[in-house]
């Protein structure tokens, strides 16, 4: 669309400020955008941007101006573009700050985002907009299948199993995955870390006209741009690395841009039945989520070089190839360890297409497996560092017996979410976590000493 049909800038704004305009932001690199992405909503003098509460917003007081909306017709904005401070009317529609948080997603997905008031709801919404008869759907993040049931409820839909070759025989009876269906991807996977091709996926859901619609929130930019593998939409449960600080909850779609006769009416379509899911993102969360953007190249960054260190560690103590006794120790509680960073391992195919799809690095959340189910129930509470909780994606790292949130995994599954801190002192809390299981066991095996006085 031509850069004449965004709205007019704020009068206030000229005089601070020359804002830059989308177009002039897409060629700076990632690292810039999040900090100057907004830049064209500038409309105070503030350099941090204002809070705002408000739910409604004053009209004209122009009489002459005053313009009712027609329905029909998309809001005086561009997909995902600035929107001036006067355009507000309710905050179930657009809203300062979370305005801002979209245009600062949109540079970053370099796709039109909208954002929602969780990953689950985004998810929901996405479903709602889709409305496909079958669903193909992998493991993953058991609140998305929790979603999918309620859709199921609904609609009746079929859900299928992404990783069954059935699924792609069409040889079953009275279901057949097609056009308008949904082939839903979660890449990297929760609880493993291990990711999956993108493009695999998407060549299977085009071949029968479906919708690719990739899970990303492991791997937020700069490390996996699900777009460029041909996903149709993209979601991030924004509460994890969006946020980062284990203090909002937010879930963002991207709609993709690649067929560019239907891509605008897609994205108004779901920022319409978003009024009426009613499920926007609280303003505090979206000024949080702003915040937080600013850093996200070094967060996650360095989040993943940490997680990529842990793991290769963990996997020498593991192989012999680290011999101290805290190796030893480590060999002892950990059985076996999964992370993208190991995925070529056991399967060679991997090295290729993981390094193309993700070449600056993996996601920062991986798994390790225990010997025994205690093991897994009692390390968190030997860890210093380490929180004992659910959820991924802050600064802070976290350990989770999985077993408390999702009682589809093995109770030997601990999930780490590695955070910013320094690599060294998180690996020394693991290995010292681990001599004190050990030692604890040995003090259990010990025979009884009787003492004589
Ligand atoms: C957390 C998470 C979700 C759900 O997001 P909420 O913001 O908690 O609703 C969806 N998918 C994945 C992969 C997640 O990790």
């Amino acid at each position: 669309m031509a850069e004449s049909n965004a709205p007019s800038a704020n009068t206030q704004t000229s005089s601070l400020s020359v804002p830059k305009s989308d177009e002039a932001t897409r060629s700076l690199s990632l690292a810039t955008r999040v900090v100057h992405a907004d830049d064209p909503m500038n409309s105070y003098a503030d350099v941090a941007p204002a809070l705002h509460v408000s739910t409604t917003f004053r009209y004209t007081s122009d009489p002459a101006k005053l313009n009712p909306p027609n329905d029909d017709e998309p809001p005086p904005h561009l997909p995902g573009g600035p929107i001036s401070s006067d355009a507000h009317i309710y905050s179930r529609e657009t809203a300062p700050n979370a305005s801002r948080l979209e245009l600062i997603l949109s540079s970053l997905l370099q796709a039109p985002c909208l954002t929602y008031s969780s990953g689950l709801a985004a998810f929901h919404a996405l479903l709602v907009h889709v409305n496909p008869r079958v669903v193909a759907i992998g493991n993953g993040y058991h609140g998305c299948h929790g979603v999918l049931k309620v859709y199921q409820k609904l609609t009746g839909c079929k859900i299928v199993d992404l990783f069954d070759t059935a699924t792609w025989q069409n040889k079953e009876e009275g279901w057949k995955l097609g056009a308008g269906d949904v082939v839903h991807l979660e890449s990297p996977v929760n609880p493993t870390g291990k990711a999956f091709n993108v493009a695999h996926f998407a060549q299977l859901a085009h071949e029968r006209q479906a919708v690719l619609t990739i899970d990303a929130t492991f791997a937020p930019p700069p490390l996996l741009d699900p777009f460029k593998w041909g996903a149709d939409y993209v979601m991030h449960s924004g509460t994890k690395y969006f946020g980062g600080h284990s203090d909002m909850l937010c879930g963002v779609l991207a709609v993709s841009k690649r067929d560019a006769a239907t891509w605008e009416k897609r994205y108004w379509e779901l920022f319409h039945e978003r009024v009426y899911l009613g499920s926007v993102m609280g303003s505090m969360e979206a000024w949080l989520g702003v915040r937080s953007l600013r850093t996200l190249e070094l967060r996650v960054l360095r989040q993943s070089q940490n997680a990529t260190l842990l793991v290769q560690f963990l996997h020498a103590c593991l192989t012999g190839t680290e011999i101290s006794p805290g190796a030893r120790a480590v060999a002892r509680v950990v059985a076996v360890l999964e992370h993208a960073s190991l995925q070529h391992l056991d399967d060679p195919d991997a090295a290729g297409w993981l390094r193309e799809q993700m070449p600056h690095g993996f996601g920062s959340v991986f798994a390790l497996h225990t010997h025994s189910p205690a093991h897994a129930r009692a390390l968190p509470s030997k860890l210093h560092l380490f929180h004992h909780a659910t959820s991924l994606g802050g600064v802070e790292s976290l350990i989770e017996w999985r077993r408390m949130s999702d009682s589809t995994v093995a109770e030997t599954l601990c999930r780490v979410s590695v955070g910013v801190e320094d690599w060294r002192d998180l690996r020394d809390d693991l290995v010292q976590a681990c001599e004190a299981l050990v030692r604890d066991e040995d003090r259990l095996e010990e025979p009884e000493i009787t003492y004589q006085y």
